[in-house]
């Protein structure tokens, strides 16, 4: 059994929090190509702030974790991943009230409302190149493996968001800053899409190195 208790899950995404502020360059770098390169400075800003919020503290459920993550990024990425990300967190928590394990299923939920929440404030579609793009497939794969192990339905959810990731290279831009490049978005990745998919690798990475 791969399943985390809530203490884990602080700890998983302590880890995922650490993590994120090692990519800044990495998102920095995608940001630049087609942004105006301000994500990897977001995202380490909110995941410092994330961490802060997390460490050394208890929580009731599932869902409290997760809207403190998102309120945490909230108020200090900035930047419309801010409000994308901290949506996606929120959202997330949705069917996880006063929930007490994470296992596959409870990923599945975060990821499905997370979707709906992000797609519903952001109004972003599938190909429209935002992390929506790396997100639907990882919710779509985690839906598929609900019923297995987490370690399991970890390792397929991060390659579908890698997979998402190498796709958005073969988009042009309809949402965002890069929308205004056009045709010239072609050929690089989304970072938001990138950021989603670091995420989930990362909570494969921690769920892996526990069995
Ligand atoms: P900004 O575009 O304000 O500079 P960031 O650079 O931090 O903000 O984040 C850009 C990323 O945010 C994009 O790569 C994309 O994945 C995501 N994003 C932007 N707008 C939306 C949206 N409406 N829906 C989903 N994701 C979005
Ligand atoms: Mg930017």
């Amino acid at each position: 059994m791969s399943d985390l208790t809530l203490t884990q899950t602080r700890d998983m995404f302590i880890y995922v929090a650490q993590g994120m502020q090692a990519s800044k360059d990495l998102l920095t770098q995608a940001d630049k190509a087609i942004g105006d390169g301000d994500h990897g400075v977001g995202m380490a800003r909110g995941f410092a702030a994330v961490q802060q919020s997390l460490a050394g503290r208890a929580f009731a459920g599932l869902d409290e974790l997760l809207k403190t993550i998102g309120n945490a990024l909230m108020t200090s990425v900035g930047g419309a991943s801010g409000a994308i990300f901290a949506t996606f967190f929120r959202g997330g928590a949705r069917n996880l009230v006063n929930a007490q394990v994470f296992d596959a299923t409870a990923l599945a939920a975060m990821l499905t409302d997370g979707l709906q929440a992000v797609m519903g404030r952001g109004k972003a579609q599938p190909g429209d190149k935002t992390m929506v793009d790396a997100l639907a497939p990882a919710a779509q794969r985690a839906s598929e493996l609900r019923h297995g192990s987490l370690a399991e339905a970890l390792v397929g959810v991060a390659a579908a968001a890698q997979e998402g990731v190498e796709a958005t290279k073969r988009m042009v831009a309809r949402v965002g800053k890069a929308k205004a490049l056009g045709e010239r978005s072609l050929g690089y990745s989304d970072p938001g899409a990138l950021s989603l998919y670091q995420m989930l690798k990362l909570m494969s990475e921690y769920v892996g190195g526990i069995q």
